[in-house]
């Protein structure tokens, strides 16, 4: 518990594995390196999609989750790492979904000039609310400053408030008193 609000990747993963039961349907939207795409798979989802733009990616997450255990649900589909832009996950994604985690931003430790933009990430975010299940949720880690700049926080920003409010809640979150543009949580409910 103590960890959970010191990365709040963590504290979205705890909110996520809130929703999602044995047998559902889940998607990372920006895999990484692997690290959330794991925790999804240790919720035992009937089936995980993970999706990167980066070859490298897609490659540290594949051997992330075969060091972990997963190899045999890599070999058998039931988790699909997929090297493609999340603004094609329903050319992938044909079932409604529990749950989506989005953690925006740019590769740690790759390269700081390709980062999700909401060229991308907004298609992307509205073909995920729309598989969303009710009572499903919806989670984003918005990054910006440094390398990525302000226009995707901005845009998302701008974005979330548009969201059909009879349809989903959206919760917009924000460290209040941490320096240095930190992250911004939000997670988004499709109501009942
Ligand atoms: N969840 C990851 C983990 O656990 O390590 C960290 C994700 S990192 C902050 C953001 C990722 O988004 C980068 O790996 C980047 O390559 C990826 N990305 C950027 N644009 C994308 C796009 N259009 N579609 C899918 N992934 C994208």
């Amino acid at each position: 518990m103590s960890n959970l609000i010191k990365n709040i990747t963590e504290f979205a993963l705890y909110l996520v594995q809130g929703y999602v039961s044995e047998g559902d349907v889940v998607v990372d939207a920006t895999c990484g390196n692997g690290y959330d795409t794991l925790r999804l798979a240790q919720l035992s989802p009937a089936k995980l999609y993970a999706f990167d733009i980066q070859q490298e990616a897609v490659d540290a997450t594949r051997k992330r989750l075969r060091e972990a255990g997963f190899a045999e649900k890599l070999k058998d589909g039931a988790i699909e790492v997929i090297c493609d832009s999340h603004e094609h996950l329903t050319d992938h994604v044909k079932t409604f979904i529990q749950a989506a985690v989005f953690n925006l931003g740019y590769l740690p430790g790759g390269d700081h000039n390709v980062f999700t933009t909401p060229a991308t990430s907004i298609p992307a975010i509205e073909q995920g609310l729309r598989l969303l299940k009710p009572n499903g949720l919806m989670s984003l880690c918005v990054y910006y400053g440094g390398d990525s700049g302000f226009e995707e926080k901005d845009a998302l920003m701008e974005y979330f408030r548009t969201i059909d409010s009879k349809q989903y809640t959206v919760l917009i979150t924000e460290f209040a008193n941490r320096p240095n543009n930190p992250p911004i949580p939000v997670f988004i409910l499709k109501r009942i």
